[in-house]
């Protein structure tokens, strides 16, 4: 049966060699894989972006690959009208770029919004609707193009769990994957789409699921847990969003996720010295300090669900391996 009928697979309970883990992801780049639209492109960034926010049997479940799916084809089909399929002379756009159309209608949204921008109804809509048509084919699809080596999956009980193996694997060369992901993505988009809509388009792919607009977080961690003093150099912060900035602790680059437990609060200096680099060890400790303070108040728990102290470890030495060296600190520490 062809991957994407299929309606649950399993990964081999079998030792694999690097070699056999690079091939499967060298198949679904190559033209072998045939693509009629860009969804598996987008699948994959879907399970990028999410590496960090499995549960402990390294699970993840359809709602949150498909929140992320559709904010990345919002942003790359509203935002910036890019086409993810050719269009022929009797289609009017895929399913899913119908869906989107339908919901920035109905909830009389303007053509460029970006998605963190519209309201959690309309959001929590359109996610159902692109989730229930989506992942009839595009989940067993990345299964058969990875040779079923990637993860499990059921589509019944909408689940999607990592071979341990690929697991590692994919978090070692993380950049590196994404990066041929978003070749191949572009590559493709360049034979369906041209004129301005194609400007810097890497860099729309890149951040497709970037929000912008973190003042939420800057509020509850000012007046709940960081003593109102930046998480690096110990200055005074005031609640205003010139001076103190939320900080992504593994940068946001590598990560690519939005999640309290990642979250500090800075003054401008240190936030725009750290920039992309990611903080000397004896932050990460006080970090985890922190998000135990955070799990204990527990109404603030939900971006904390698959949180623990060992998965941030593991993601900071996941960023190092990935090129991120841990050197950067303040120049002047008031606190520590
Ligand atoms: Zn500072």
């Amino acid at each position: 049966m062809a991957g994407y009928k299929l309606p649950e697979g399993y990964y081999p309970n079998r030792q694999l060699s690097d070699d056999e883990m690079w091939s499967a992801f060298s198949n679904l780049f190559s033209s072998h894989s045939k693509n009629s639209s860009s969804y598996k492109f987008g699948f994959l960034k879907a399970i990028m972006d999410n590496l960090y926010n499995v549960d402990h049997n390294l699970t993840l479940t359809f709602d949150q690959i498909f929140a992320t799916f559709t904010e990345i084809y919002w942003n790359l089909v509203l935002k910036h009208g890019i086409r993810q399929q050719p269009l022929s002379e009797r289609s009017t756009g895929t399913y899913l770029e119908q869906a989107l159309g339908a919901a920035s209608i109905k909830y009389a949204l303007a053509a460029d919004i970006p998605f963190e921008s519209i309201s959690d109804e309309a959001k929590l809509e359109v996610c159902k609707k692109v989730k229930s048509r989506c992942k009839t084919n595009v989940v067993g699809a990345l299964f058969g193009d990875t040779k079923g080596l990637f993860y499990s999956f059921s589509k019944k009980e909408e689940w999607l769990q990592f071979n341990p193996q690929m697991y590692e694997f994919v978090c070692k060369h993380k950049l590196a994957i994404e990066k041929l992901n978003y070749y191949e993505w572009a590559r493709y988009l360049e034979k369906i789409n041209d004129g301005a809509v194609m400007d810097h388009l890497l860099t729309k792919i890149d951040k497709s699921s970037e929000r912008e607009n973190l003042s939420i977080y800057r509020r509850i961690l000012f007046e709940e847990f960081e003593n109102e003093t930046c998480f690096y150099c110990g200055k005074k912060l005031s609640n205003d969003g010139k001076k103190t900035h939320v900080d992504h602790f593994v940068p946001r680059a590598f990560i690519k996720d939005d999640k309290m437990w990642n979250l500090v609060l800075a003054c401008p200096t240190c936030n725009l010295q750290k920039n992309d680099k990611l903080a000397a060890g004896i932050f990460l400790d006080k970090l985890v300090d922190r998000n135990k303070k955070i799990i204990l108040a527990n109404d603030r728990a939900k971006d904390m669900r698959n949180y623990s102290a060992d998965n941030l470890r593991a993601v900071y030495h996941w960023a190092t391996v990935n090129g991120y060296e841990s050197v950067w600190q303040p120049k002047k520490i008031v606190v520590v």
